[in-house]
């Protein structure tokens, strides 16, 4: 029997998205009694779903009943009020309803004729975000998916403006057809620099930028683990000596481990004297910059070449969104602009088109999420939500400080805190404290009401604490603190 063409029953949809509504409003309710990850081993989701794709349709309901049989125990909750683990990816309820509806237009936004609203609503969103932040007018930003994207998109631009020359490369937009100054140099020659203790993100995308693995430099850090300027200096004139060329450094805002902060006056004097370019990546940490007196993390950034800030992580927009900000448009546009016959618009350079501001064609709409979460908390609700965060990461420090049996591994002022246990019931405890706290981490796991990442601080095996979702209270925090200690005490 030939099977029913695919077609839309604007009924059953309503019907179903309703169902689907009240499934996600109740999981929200809900997500807090669930233990926040899985623990069955590998491969058991796998070995519930079949080998072969089902001939024929199967009903909505029994696609929906095995998705909260089979998928739903197989998750990670990132949502769950016990997640601190890594760095938030966020959601709310305007930006889930937002991603509804981006999903339901389904469109495709390459360019400004694919979709103008969203091209003109991802320029007024990227505007309205850089007031929130504070970085001056001659930023422009736009949306990537993510900030290893944006990064490897600044990496691959401070290469082009030293291996084109920064104004030539004249790009015919299929070959490249690239007018090279005569002062240009081969990527052969061209140096990177970032800090040990950059996002792996960073010197993964300096080698898809094509570095040579042998010309990306990682400068060491001081005590509170972020960049010595000094030794990026040093680095420099090592590599000037070898008549290499420096051409990019990539500074952080808030590190992974630690939210180290680098000092960003000082290396961009530096890129400055140097003619390289500075990105810096403030993913997680830019956020903060909404809150006036926050906005010291941001000191030295109005010189940058180009920044990044997730709002997915901590401004409560969905999973990707990953604001990326840069000064000179040219340049980006002389790397990533592509033509051909059927992009052509009657249009022209009087639009933006953003596919060539980053390296895919193809664009999702992901304007709508921030426009409506924006709207919904205003900017003054979102500045709430981030001083909580930051009260209940001074809070939890503050627990630690105070306790005998643990420490604080690093400056913690940006709601992460990373801290070991050193003692049992003040009593030194056996073996390495390295071991005692995997132990402790994944004691903590076992019980499912929390989840935490590990990292290590200058050689020492940490556990990260790191706030920033919605549904995160003070009484989460205590809960996730008595927890701590109780596990701890029974060892
Ligand atoms: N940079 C920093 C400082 C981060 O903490 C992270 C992820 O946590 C990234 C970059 C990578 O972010 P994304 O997942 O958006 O690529």
């Amino acid at each position: 029997m030939a099977a029913e063409l695919p077609h839309q029953d604007p009924d059953a949809f309503r019907r179903q998205a309703h169902q689907v509504v009240d499934w996600m409003a109740d999981y929200l309710a809900r997500v807090g009694e669930l233990p926040v990850q899985p623990h069955a081993p590998p491969g058991a989701v796998l070995a519930q779903i079949p080998d072969a794709p089902p001939e024929q349709p199967e009903a909505f309901e029994r696609i929906m009943a095995d998705f909260e049989r089979v998928i739903v125990p197989g998750l990670t909750h990132w949502g769950h009020p016990g997640f601190f683990a890594f760095f938030p990816a966020n959601n709310s309820p305007p930006s889930v309803l937002a991603e509804m509806l981006t999903a339901t237009i389904g469109s495709q936004c390459m360019s400004w004729g694919t979709s103008p609203a969203a091209t003109e609503l991802e320029q007024a969103t990227m505007e309205w975000l850089r007031q929130m932040v504070g970085l001056p007018t001659g930023f422009t930003g736009v949306i990537q998916d993510t900030a290893s994207t944006a990064t490897l998109v600044a990496l691959i631009t401070a290469r082009d403006a030293k291996t084109q020359g920064r104004n030539g490369g004249r790009a015919d937009g299929r070959t490249g057809g690239v007018e090279v100054e005569p002062s240009a140099v081969s990527t052969d020659r061209l140096t990177a620099y970032t800090s040990e203790e950059a996002n792996s993100s960073v010197p993964k995308g300096m080698r898809l930028a094509g570095f040579r693995p042998d010309r990306i430099r990682l400068i060491p850090t001081h005590e509170d683990c972020s960049m010595r300027a000094e030794a990026l200096a040093r680095a420099i004139e090592r590599d000037r000596a070898e008549h290499l060329t420096p051409a990019c450094v990539v500074a952080t805002v808030g590190t992974t481990s630690t939210t180290a902060i680098d000092p960003i006056p000082a290396i961009s004097a530096i890129c400055r004297r140097e003619g390289a370019w500075l990105h810096v990546d403030a993913a997680w940490a830019g956020s903060a910059a909404v809150l006036p007196e926050m906005r010291w993390i941001f000191d030295g950034v109005a010189e940058a070449d180009s920044v990044v800030i997730n709002p997915h992580k901590w401004m409560l927009v969905n999973f990707d969104c990953s604001a990326y900000y840069v000064r000179d448009v040219d340049a980006l546009l002389r790397s990533f602009s592509a033509s051909a016959a059927y992009l052509k618009s009657a249009e022209g350079t009087r639009v933006v088109n953003y596919r060539d501001w980053g390296i895919q064609l193809g664009r999702r709409f992901r304007a709508l999420k921030l426009w409506f979460v924006i709207r919904s908390y205003g900017v003054e609700g979102l500045r709430a939500m981030l001083r909580e965060h930051l009260r209940l990461g001074a809070l939890f420090a503050g627990w630690v400080d105070a306790h005998p049996d643990f420490e604080r591994l690093a400056p913690a002022p940006l709601g992460l805190v990373c801290f070991r246990q050193i003692a049992v019931g003040g009593k030194p405890a056996g073996g390495t404290l390295d071991t005692l706290n995997e132990r402790l981490l994944s004691r903590l796991h076992a019980t499912g009401r929390i989840m935490l990442t590990q990292t290590r601080v200058k050689g020492r095996y940490a556990l990260r604490l790191a706030l920033g979702h919605l549904t995160t209270t003070e009484a989460h925090v205590r809960e996730a603190w008595e927890l701590i200690q109780g596990v701890a005490s029974s060892d």
